[in-house]
């Protein structure tokens, strides 16, 4: 995906995740905090790669990664996650607060970056050093990015015009018929765990 389409990605993600109420956190967020932290780190991942935008201003980091790891690679990861976040949350200077909002956030951005390069015939190694692909491709890679632009702002669009009611009543459907499914399955698993 280009860096265009993990920017627009990255504010739908934003706006969806404050709107929808995905943590307390992020639903009491400051707007002024969760976009720019959001934005800031959506372009992180692609440093693996000497031609992308962060890349091409940050040559001296982007050339050693993408030697060692390649692009696509430990960057794209759920372990890259995890380690940003230790990072973030213990080895910074104590004197240097930073809002919960923020490092939220900064780790929403990260990972809208992975699930946007999800959605490209590419995909991501999620379980890095594990070679597997996790990939939904809905969208062309990124020689062809006006597919991608439009998707993004479809999705920008829907993340700020939806009522947060009506995800509320989804969320609460979606729910209701994850319980009654366990319900109706329950049964055999118990069978089958206690045979
Ligand atoms: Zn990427």
């Amino acid at each position: 995906m280009t860096a265009e389409g993990h920017l627009l990605f990255a504010l739908a993600t934003a706006v969806a995740a404050k709107r929808y109420d995905l943590t307390p956190i992020l639903s009491a967020a400051d707007w002024w905090h969760l976009i720019p932290a959001c934005l800031l780190t959506s372009l992180l991942p692609d440093i693996d790669h000497p031609k992308s935008l962060l890349g091409r201003r940050l040559r001296f980091i982007s050339v050693p990664i993408s030697r060692i790891f390649g692009h696509r690679g430990f960057t794209h990861s759920l372990i890259a996650v995890f380690f940003g976040v230790l990072l973030l949350v213990n080895k910074l200077p104590s004197d240097l607060f930073i809002p919960k909002d923020v490092i939220q956030g900064m780790v929403l951005g990260y990972l809208s970056h992975i699930l946007a390069d999800m959605l490209t015939p590419a995909g991501v190694p999620l379980l890095w050093p594990c070679r597997w692909r996790f990939r939904l491709p809905i969208l062309p890679s990124s020689k062809y990015p006006q597919p991608e632009r439009y998707f993004c702002i479809v999705l920008l669009t829907f993340a700020v015009l939806i009522p947060e009611s009506m995800t509320r009543q989804w969320v609460a459907v979606g729910t209701q018929q994850m319980n009654q499914t366990w319900q109706q399955w329950a049964p055999l698993f118990s069978r089958l765990t206690h045979q």
